[in-house]
């Protein structure tokens, strides 16, 4: 073969080459181009050319700069043309572009040096992509965004979503309003901070079980204000899926539900207030019945017992009566705490004000109270006291009352005898009367209990008869006297109240 026939098979070589080169060019929907430094065309694809309107042999030597470019965008693509001619780099960008035939869109273009073998550039293949439809989307897309976010800070929830994983990624301005966190702070499980720690357990099981299972939550939880106050949300979550099925995100959002939570709690207080009430009713008619029939019982006997002695002539009369006397007086007395509990409930226990000797009255009523003892009592009664008088200023009766019952008790809980030792002291500002027996003692948990209505601690013997209501009067007569009981008890030791009443200072003298 002879060198004329291999420089033809060459050149038809090349021919097919560019043959199929041009159509693949043609084919695609990218408009490819090549221009020289000046921005003269050397080459233009068929797309190109149909958006031009002109055909290849007139775009060819015609200028890339007049294509009647708005001036801006003609001035950027003189600079980045320059450039790649320059510096030989890849220059990408895209813009807005309405071509001669007045078809609007939008483009991404690269203009790509090609590069002699000692690395200038003479030509420059250019390649735009008509993006218009992507950047529609992405428009859309952004807008929808802006939308949503718009729409979701405007709501009163609190909105949230999580990725697949469960970590939370956006919250809407309601959430870092209502907890004062930072984006970045709620960010992943920092939410779980502004949760009840009671509730948090909780909070997260449901978000893994959640996770895992893929269905939708729903449960109810307390979240912190900025102002460390909580309140009741009712939680939801639910899960974004693809075409695919499988979970994008999840979207929760947080309804205050404080108001109906409120509004239960009020409807069960009030219920279990109803119920206490109609429950102390029936405590007070069972308590009242069996303790108004002992001292009944025995009362009616000893009469029936009296009126047969009186008419045989015969019998100890003098005793019958005795004990007439003393279970009536013990009715009496049972008779008026039930009273005292009434009058307190319906506000019309008066207390009268005047000033009073507590250290006198105490001996008053500790002697009254030793001389109604049997002579043979297992229960001696020691009294101290300041020479002075210690002064309040109160109602003597309900204060003798006071120390009545706290003696009254101190004998009739130590079964076993014991000495009672009373002690009258005055403090720097108050007057204190101390009843302190040997007796059976209050065990610790009921201690705290001893001045509700009702209210009788479990080592109580059954002889030991009671409503359950006498520490409840006195702890209410104290206070009204502006003081305080105390109680210091072992159980099986012996138990001290301490009342403690304000001395009577200048103001009330004056
Ligand atoms: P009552 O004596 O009628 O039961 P109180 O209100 O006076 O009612 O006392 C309430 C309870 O406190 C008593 O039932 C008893 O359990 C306990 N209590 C009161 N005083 C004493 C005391 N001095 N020693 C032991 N327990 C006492």
């Amino acid at each position: 073969m002879n060198n004329d026939e291999e420089r033809l098979g060459e050149l038809a070589r090349l021919e097919q080459q560019t043959r199929l080169l041009t159509m693949t060019l043609t084919s695609i929907r990218d408009f490819a181009y090549i221009f020289d430094r000046d921005g003269r065309f050397c080459y233009a694809n068929q797309p190109l050319l149909d958006l031009l309107g002109i055909t290849l042999e007139e775009i060819v030597g015609k200028n890339f700069f007049d294509l009647n470019y708005p001036p801006d965008l003609a001035a950027r693509l003189q600079a980045q043309i320059q450039q790649v001619f320059e510096t030989g780099e890849i220059v990408k960008d895209e813009t807005p572009f309405t071509s001669p035939l007045g078809v609007e869109g939008f483009y991404e273009y690269i203009f790509t040096p090609v590069l002699n073998d000692d690395g200038s550039v003479d030509v420059v293949a250019g390649s735009t992509r008509d993006v218009t439809e992507r950047k529609q989307i992405e428009t859309q897309l952004r807008e929808s965004e802006e939308r949503f976010r718009a729409v979701a800070d405007l709501v009163p929830d609190l909105l949230w979503s999580n990725n697949p994983r469960g970590k939370t990624d956006w919250h809407n301005q309601r959430w870092l309003e209502y907890t004062g966190q930072t984006l970045k702070e709620a960010q992943d499980d920092g939410w779980l901070n502004a949760a009840h720690p009671d509730d948090r357990e909780t909070a997260l099981r449901s978000f893994q079980a959640a996770i895992v299972s893929g269905n939708a939550l729903r449960y109810e939880q307390r979240l912190r204000r900025t102002d460390g106050v909580y309140r009741w949300f009712l939680v939801q979550a639910r899960p974004v899926r693809d075409e695919a099925g499988q979970i994008m995100c999840w979207y929760g959002a947080a309804t205050d539900i404080n108001e109906e939570q409120s509004a239960l709690a009020a409807e069960h207080a009030a219920r279990a207030e109803a119920e206490a009430a109609l429950q102390t009713r029936d405590q007070f008619l069972s308590v009242a019945s069996h303790e108004l029939r002992t001292p009944l019982t025995s009362l009616i006997g000893y009469a029936d017992m009296l009126r047969r002695a009186l008419t045989q002539g015969k019998g100890d009369i003098h005793k019958m009566t005795e004990v007439i006397t003393r279970q009536a007086q013990r009715l009496n007395a049972l008779l008026e705490q039930l009273l005292d509990v009434t009058r307190l409930q319906q506000g019309q226990f008066a207390i009268k004000r005047q000033p009073l000797d507590v250290a006198a009255m105490t001996a008053q009523v500790v002697d009254e109270f030793s001389i109604a003892l049997p002579a043979n009592t297992k229960h001696p009664i020691t009294l101290s006291r300041p020479d002075e008088p210690v002064i309040v200023v109160g109602d003597v009766l309900r204060l003798e009352q006071v120390v009545q019952n706290l003696l009254n008790n101190a004998v009739k809980y130590s079964p076993a005898g014991g000495s009672v030792r009373v002690r009258v002291k005055c403090t720097a500002g108050d007057a204190i009367v101390e009843v302190e027996d040997q007796g059976i003692g209050i065990p610790g948990g009921a201690q705290g209990h001893l001045f509700e209505p009702f209210y009788r601690a479990p080592n109580v013997e059954a002889q030991a008869s009671g409503f359950g209501l006498g520490l409840h009067i006195v702890g209410e007569i104290v206070q009204r006297h502006g003081g305080r009981v105390e109680v210091r008890s072992t159980e099986g030791v012996g138990s001290t109240f301490r009342v403690v009443l304000p001395l009577r200072d200048s103001e009330d003298a004056s």
